[in-house]
């Protein structure tokens, strides 16, 4: 008879006799799973004593438990959600607990560690796993608190080769060109804004190629392209701009007209007065990329005060508002020098 697997106590539980008996052998009677089993399984590592209960029983126990107190936690997190609602819902620890966020989880809601509130999925812009990412609103309020403290630093960065060559190497990736493409297509579709940009650009394109229509050439208030040339040559000091690829910046911003431009999406008769104005010879001079790149978004200084009575209408409103304050602040200056 093999004694580990066929021994079975005459009582409910082993005697003091049998115990022995089995002591003899190397053996153990575990109450729990009812077995005798090898002495060393109910040595515990560390201390050097004999338990009770063999090796796997005590293991169950631990897992049972661990599971036990988990389901506790979880029901007492329920019970805090419906007391508090989500909008009041805070985690226990400073940190969202993997129990707590699979539960928000449950309810379609993730934790935004910034804001300190539960918000849903879609406020977010990294994907659900990711346990401590911030919402979409909390974002850019973030970076720019960071920007504000480490300023110096990020242009730093941003100017060194190492940055430099990343960019290129993204920019250049096929694959970031095919999804960069789809973006623009969308915004084309979507935001009428941008359409009207890339409908001009694509103008001053086909008048740059000689393919110019007569709408084009109308838009732009030119006769041909030579006229074109002709008439931005006067406004820079580079003789070589056409060759070297310069941009075609527009001195009144575009911009500065979108309210119009939005309101009048679908009014061809406002467009037709209002798009020579914008985009026409008068308000377009060539710039080198990094010029037109750096010119800030209220930059007044090459305006003309004469000018103002032909953009005026088409002005959204705070910029209409900018722009007299600033020719204000010009014709009062030399009065004041005058007075001193
Ligand atoms: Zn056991
Ligand atoms: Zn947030």
């Amino acid at each position: 008879m093999n004694i580990e697997s066929d021994f079975k106590p005459r009582g409910v539980n082993v005697s003091r006799e049998e115990s022995r008996f089995l002591k003899e052998k190397g053996l153990k009677w575990c109450p729990r799973c009812r077995t005798a089993k090898d002495l060393s399984i109910f040595v515990r590592k560390g201390a050097k004593r004999v338990m009770d209960y063999c090796g796997e029983c005590r293991d169950t126990e631990t897992i049972l438990k661990a599971v036990f107190r988990t389901e506790k936690f979880k029901a007492s997190v329920k019970l805090r959600l419906k007391l508090q609602g989500l909008s009041g819902f805070k985690p226990s620890g400073n940190r969202i607990s993997i129990y707590e966020a699979s539960i928000l989880a449950e309810l379609g809601c993730k934790w935004c560690p910034y804001c300190f509130k539960a918000v849903r999925f879609e406020q977010f812009r990294a994907l659900k796993s990711e346990r401590f990412s911030i919402c979409k609103k909390c974002n850019p309020i973030r970076d720019a608190a960071y920007k504000a403290i480490n300023n110096g630093k990020i242009t730093k960065y941003n100017q060194s080769e190492e940055r430099r060559a990343s960019v290129k190497a993204y920019k250049n990736d096929p694959k970031n060109r095919v999804k960069r493409n789809l973006l623009k297509r969308n915004a084309y579709r979507t935001n009428p804004l941008i359409k009207f940009r890339l409908r001009l650009s694509e103008a001053t394109r086909r008048l740059c190629n000689n393919k110019a229509g007569k709408d084009t050439l109308n838009i732009m208030g030119v006769n041909s392209v030579e006229h074109f040339i002709s008439l931005m040559s006067v406004k820079t000091d580079n003789p070589n701009w056409f060759r070297d690829g310069y941009h075609l910046d527009h001195i009144w911003q575009f911009n500065w007209f979108s309210e119009f431009l939005l309101k009048n999406v679908e009014n061809d008769h406002n467009l037709s007065l209002a798009l020579p104005v914008i985009h026409g010879h008068k308000n377009l001079r060539p710039l080198s990329s990094t010029e037109n790149c750096q010119r800030p978004k209220n930059d007044f200084l090459p305006l003309n005060l004469d000018d103002l009575p032909l953009y005026e209408p088409y002005l959204n409103s705070d910029i209409k508002q900018k722009i007299h304050c600033y020719f204000k602040s010009l014709s009062e200056r030399p009065r004041s020098k005058n007075s001193k």
